[in-house]
């Protein structure tokens, strides 16, 4: 029998999702594809809720199994249009919104007395990274202890080779100048990662004998957006020409990505993750004059964007605000300083970080999630 509706016969049965097919708890897959390719559909039902399918395997004449789906969910069948990311990671709620140095007149904040406490918080919290790529925690005790506490009621923490936890001065500890007293200008982390570093989380916890140490944010999402109108042609080269990048300056791991990733990456023509510090650049790989002219302006027309007063948010880290950043999105930097500063902090990996978000968002949505979600 020919099925008379536009879905395809084994798309359909795999996708089964009754409790022999599907599991209600794990919400995986149990149904054995490579078993059910020869069911064909004996009997098609229509009702106000959607079809229903009597299934016979080849050509014995016993009934098999019965599947009945959504009409709602058969929208699945055609669904392969614009996914944006916020779809792609199952979110409902939070977009982005890009922003220039006015945020500064109101930058998003929370309080530690509430995400310490409140699930909600944590929910209200994530939302804002999410949406504008910094965050602020307000009122923190500065003390190591209470950062990583606070850290952690995002996630647990993503150890690299500068460790776990940082509680560090500018000690040159690791080979890297972010632990010395120089100014480093906006960039992104771990550019040298396969998959770069998803929220980085830092507290002064205190500055002495010094001064100086401004920090800087740049929204690097809108930085890519506004280069991509002023300059389109650059924004082509930079989001498809790879960089190769390094961090060797410590003794016992040496990171290099020969080939390297563009620094921009995009989908749908939306920027999605930056990768970008131009002091971790290894040698690029062309040795057509052409190419590589372009490529140099279109990182000097990268640069001035990325400098313009617009783009640049500076402020003060004082002991007691903690600032959380996505690395994948917004670029940081700091002023030069004198005296003694301790910072602490850590790494959150990204798939982490947004796990943690969706599982909010569920915990807020009416109790028994669907084994129609669209997510899964
Ligand atoms: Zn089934």
């Amino acid at each position: 029998m020919v099925l008379d509706i536009p879905f395809n016969r084994l798309w359909l049965r795999d996708h089964c999702r009754c409790a022999e097919c599907f599991h209600p708890i794990t919400r995986q897959r149990l149904v054995d594809t490579f078993r059910v390719t020869n069911h064909w559909p004996q009997e098609v039902k229509r009702t106000d809720a959607g079809i229903e399918i009597t299934w016979k395997e080849g050509n014995s004449d016993g009934t098999q199994h019965i599947s009945a789906y959504p009409w709602d969910w058969l929208s699945h069948a055609d669904n392969r249009s614009k996914v944006s990311e916020s779809v792609e990671f199952g979110l409902t709620a939070a977009g982005k919104e890009y922003w220039t140095s006015s945020i500064s007149r109101s930058p998003p904040t929370v309080s530690y007395e509430d995400v310490m406490v409140s699930e909600t918080a944590v929910l209200t919290w994530l939302e804002k990274v999410y949406r504008h790529g910094f965050c602020f925690v307000s009122d923190v005790p500065p003390t190591p202890e209470d950062t990583e506490q606070l850290i952690k009621r995002i996630a647990f923490i993503r150890e690299t080779h500068y460790g776990g936890f940082w509680d560090f001065t500018a000690d040159l500890a690791h080979g890297d100048t972010a632990y010395t007293n120089l100014a480093l200008k906006a960039h992104t982390d771990t550019t040298y990662y396969t998959d770069p570093c998803g929220l980085q989380i830092f507290h002064l916890l205190s500055h002495t004998e010094g001064s100086g140490g401004e920090s800087l944010l740049v929204d690097g999402f809108r930085a890519a957006s506004e280069l991509k109108t002023l300059y389109p042609d650059d924004w082509e080269i930079l989001s498809t020409t790879p960089v190769p990048t390094h961090s060797v300056g410590d003794v016992s791991y040496k990171y290099v990505l020969r080939k390297g990733h563009p620094i921009i990456s995009s989908s749908d023509g939306e920027p999605s993750l930056i990768r970008y510090n131009n002091d971790d650049r290894s040698i690029m790989k062309t040795s057509r004059s052409d190419e590589i002219s372009s490529w140099y302006r279109a990182l000097v027309r990268w640069d001035s964007v990325l400098r313009s007063s617009e783009s640049e948010y500076w402020f003060k880290l004082t002991p007691g605000t903690v600032i959380v950043i996505d690395n994948h999105r917004v670029l940081h930097g700091r002023a030069a300083f004198t005296g003694k500063r301790r910072m602490c902090g850590a790494y959150i990996g990204r798939d982490d970080y947004m796990a943690r978000l969706l599982a909010l968002q569920d915990q807020r949505a009416p109790p028994g999630q669907s084994v129609w979600d669209p997510m899964l």
